[in-house]
């Protein structure tokens, strides 16, 4: 019998804003311990949360790119339960009506477009950090009250690298948005992954395992591939799994028993008293709806449409954001967008490295480069007096055009001079001129060679490769 695995996701994702969620302490990774805190976060008795009025908007403009609806009502809640890391004893969140409903990611994968369903993207607050030390454990608060968004997926996801891809796409849909700035060495993505099996083509849902607060994506692949086997096998062997949660060890690369699952009336949810319910207006709802960017997958899929690129430089200009602005802007109206785009992505993007450079630092706009390749294109210079004509303009920011006329590079497509050159060439390379019509082909391009060599690389070279065979067939 063969078996399929069913996987959902809740990815937990910090927002980027400049204070805590609740009060007035930054929102920032990397201060002394307890250093970022007051009454408020660390959950002092008599205090009260005061709303953070843009992680009200980052969610709902996430809800937005995750084409989600924006109910007009939500609410928060308490989640109770004790632990360590979060002093108050209890995490406000949203239960019942959180602030976006529904949607969906579209990402690329197996060649293909795919689809996983959003269930909900709800705020709530981060907790502080446990470290454990040899004798003693110590809890830093810095983190808690932070702003946290938690996407919930649908279980529509069917492999560890469905999983891995659905991860990356939303990442990319956040960091595009300044939702978050997605930092996983930060710790500002964590993501609890809920995975059962079942025989293929049933659709009751097998025991769900969740294996909690993965930090990596790359380790929720892993941990995927070794519990799905592992799960196929105790039901191949006769076993129920039970619903349970587990903990991945990578170092080990496996997966261990944890704690067998709490249900959901555990936490005894019950309404935050000291907030008051989230009722958006219109006027609100359309200034958030007015930050929406266009969503990465869409971009690459314009870049390609737009400027008839391949996918790989499409995919190029959709990771690095402002080098594919920058070109969008050389390539306007270009007769040979792909010309502009090998010119962005292979001398321009080389030259920024090895100087350690920023577009910002560039002394010449973007159309200068379509400049340039409108001169090679036109035979005005040759494709390697190009690469000349781009560095002085690299480093002088003069226009093409000027920096060819300046320095005399213009590309001679006058026959005569070129015939010229090739008398004199081939008078003085007799062995190659026996060689080629000995029937050596080869020795033609040494031949030319020569000619674009004496003409310091301003030969038309297919003129003078041309010229030169006529004048050694006659
Ligand atoms: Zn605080």
């Amino acid at each position: 019998m063969e078996y399929e695995a069913v996987i959902g996701l809740e990815t937990h994702v910090q927002l980027r804003t400049r204070s805590k969620m609740w009060c007035g302490c930054a929102n920032a990774f990397g201060a002394e311990p307890n250093t970022r805190v007051c009454p408020v976060c660390l959950g002092l008795p008599g205090v009260l949360p005061v709303a953070n009025e843009e992680a009200l908007q980052l969610t709902v403009l996430a809800g937005f790119l995750l084409h989600s609806s924006i109910p007009r009502f939500a609410k928060f809640d308490r989640k109770n339960y004790f632990y360590p890391d979060s002093a108050k004893n209890y995490q406000i969140t949203q239960f019942d009506r959180p602030s976006t409903q529904g949607g969906y990611v579209d990402f690329e994968f197996e060649g293909r477009i795919a689809r996983v369903r959003v269930t909900r993207a709800h705020l709530e607050e981060d907790v502080g950090k446990s470290t454990h030390f040899d004798r003693h454990s110590g809890v830093d608060f810095n983190r808690a009250g932070v702003p946290l968004l938690e996407i919930v997926s649908e279980p529509d996801i069917t492999s560890s690298d469905m999983a891995y891809e659905y991860l990356n796409a939303l990442k990319a849909i956040l960091i595009y948005g300044q939702v978050s700035d997605c930092d996983m060495e930060k710790g500002m993505v964590r993501c609890d992954v809920n995975v059962s099996v079942r025989p293929k083509g049933q659709t009751r849902l097998g025991a769900k395992i969740e294996i909690k607060n993965m930090n990596s994506f790359s380790g929720v692949r892993r941990a995927l591939d070794y519990e799905i086997p592992r799960q196929i096998e105790a039901v191949k062997a006769g076993q129920t799994p039970r619903q349970e949660t587990r903990r991945w060890d990578d170092v080990a690369g496996v997966t261990e028993p944890m704690r067998s699952k709490e249900d959901a009336h555990d936490y005894r949810y019950f309404p935050e008293p000291d907030l008051m319910p989230f009722e958006p207006d219109d006027a609100w709802l359309e200034r958030v709806r007015a930050r929406a960017v266009e969503l990465p997958l869409e971009r690459k899929q314009r870049f390609i449409s737009q400027f008839q690129l391949p996918a790989s430089d499409a995919e190029v200009f959709k990771n690095d954001v402002p080098l594919g602005d920058f070109f969008a802007t050389a390539a306007q109206n270009a007769r040979d967008p792909k010309g502009v785009a090998n010119w962005v992505i292979n001398n321009l993007r080389a030259q920024l490295s090895e100087r350690s450079q920023g577009l910002s630092d560039l002394r010449f706009p973007p159309g200068h480069l379509r400049e340039l390749v409108d001169l090679v294109e036109s035979g005005k210079i040759s494709s390697k007096i190009a690469q000349d004509v781009f560095l002085e303009l690299y480093t002088t920011g003069v226009a093409p055009a000027a920096i060819v006329d300046q320095k005399g590079w213009a590309q001679v497509s006058d026959t005569g001079a070129i015939e010229k050159i090739c008398d004199e060439v081939i008078a003085a390379n007799s062995r190659s001129v026996e060689d080629f019509k000995g029937g050596k082909g080869a020795a033609l391009n040494f031949l030319k060679g020569q000619v674009m060599k004496l003409s310091k690389g301003k030969a038309n070279p297919a003129l003078a490769g041309e010229i030169l065979e006529r004048k050694l067939k006659s």
